[in-house]
């Protein structure tokens, strides 16, 4: 049998490298601590930012909807896979967005591709932050729309793109709400008047900002007061909501040609009830129990803190994600195996997620850390920095 060896050859250059990073395996629920092999870490690396992984509500609601609805779908969404669970869904997202309507997908991933394949053609541009997402980068690739690439936040760029572009049928500016690896919030109520002024329409998608920016968490629309302004605003179920999915919030013709022509949406298995009804649950408890966003940023701003005062480069950040910016893949590799070796797991992160001579380590705090975990974060920071002379 013929083998895949340039495969096996590529993966020894990544070795020899140091910038091979096997898989982390997890032998506990999420949390602000993990077990990790059998060594407990603290956990500075999900994106469980409001602990609800593990909420007991969230639990129990999954549980009740296993035992009423059964275990999956047994269709997609369009043949027989639509449950009354997922329009329940659909309608408080839509109600907590304070838009027309919403549509859920698997994932934040599917329903960005699934929106930038399925709404334009050859008469339309794409605009798009060169920051913004893989799952972004990807649904452009899939639409037979023009693209222009505009600088990092950079609204002269921006205005360029968009008077280059006037003859095209939509120009559709698309942007991270929060950039995921940088932590920096996109500049949006410049973007809205630029749009405006441009007749442009708006994608933004909140990954990072739902359940963390806004009232109650409803993202960087409410965060800035543009409801109305921006069409179509993409969210995840999987970060601070905890569970799994993402959803397309807009109008109620956005929702429905989604429905016909969106392929993750039309081709792939719809969630299983334990989902649907947990990630209702959230949305639930973001209203009700505000005080898990409170103690996020709480806890943000003193890590954030603790860092900047030992010196460390944190980058442009404004949320809860902090890089450590390191520079050299190896030493990030490197950094991240002796704070593991210290009890903390803060992975590095290297290409081809970030561009190259970028590496860093990156980490979120939750509103599950303690202040003593956060502390002893830090000092294990503060212990392995030195010792790799980064600070
Ligand atoms: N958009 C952004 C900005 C993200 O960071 C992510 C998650 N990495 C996604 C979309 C995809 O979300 P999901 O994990 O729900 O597929």
């Amino acid at each position: 049998m013929r083998d895949l060896v340039h495969l096996a050859q590529e993966l020894e250059n990544w070795r020899n490298a140091g910038t091979y990073q096997s898989l982390t395996i997890l032998n506990s629920e999420q949390g602000s601590q993990v077990e990790i092999g059998n060594q407990p870490s603290i956990q500075l690396s999900s994106n469980n930012y409001l602990g609800l992984t593990s909420h007991p509500a969230m639990k129990q609601a999954a549980i009740e909807a296993i035992e009423e609805w059964g275990v999956g779908t047994g269709s997609v969404r369009t043949i027989a896979g639509t449950f009354s669970l997922h329009e329940q869904l659909e309608h408080e997202l839509a109600s907590f967005k304070q838009t027309e309507a919403a549509l859920v997908f698997q994932s934040g991933f599917t329903a960005n591709v699934g929106v930038l394949a399925s709404i334009l053609d050859e008469r339309d541009v794409v605009i798009s932050d060169e920051l913004n997402h893989a799952s972004i980068i990807d649904g452009i690739r899939l639409t037979k729309a023009a693209k222009r690439i505009y600088r990092h936040v950079d609204l002269g760029d921006l205005e360029r793109a968009l008077q280059e572009n006037q003859q095209a049928r939509i120009r559709l500016v698309v942007t991270d709400g929060v950039f995921s690896m940088d932590g920096d919030i996109a500049p949006l109520p410049e973007i809205v008047e630029q749009c405006e002024k441009y007749g442009a329409i708006i994608m933004v998608d909140d990954a990072h900002a739902s359940g963390v920016l806004g009232r109650q968490g409803r993202g960087t629309v409410d965060h800035f007061g543009l409801h109305g302004r921006v069409a179509i605003q993409v969210g995840t179920l999987s970060k601070a909501i905890g569970v799994l999915g993402g959803y397309v919030a807009g109008s109620q013709h956005l929702r429905e040609y989604l429905i016909h022509r969106a392929r993750p949406f039309l081709f792939s298995t719809s969630h299983p009830p334990s989902v649907t009804a947990s990630c209702l649950k959230a949305i639930q408890l973001l209203q009700t129990e505000e005080h898990h966003i409170e103690k996020l940023w709480e806890n943000t701003a003193f890590f954030k803190q603790g860092l900047l005062q030992l010196g460390f480069d944190i980058g442009v950040s404004k949320t809860p994600i902090t890089p450590i910016m390191i520079g050299n893949e190896a030493l990030a590799v490197q950094m991240s195996a002796r704070l593991f070796k210290e009890g903390v797991y803060a992975k590095a992160i290297v290409y081809p997620t970030v561009s190259r001579g970028n590496a860093r380590i990156r980490t979120i705090v939750t509103a599950q850390h303690s202040i003593e975990e956060l502390e002893k974060g830090i000092e294990m920071f503060a212990k392995v920095g030195k010792e790799l002379e980064i600070i």
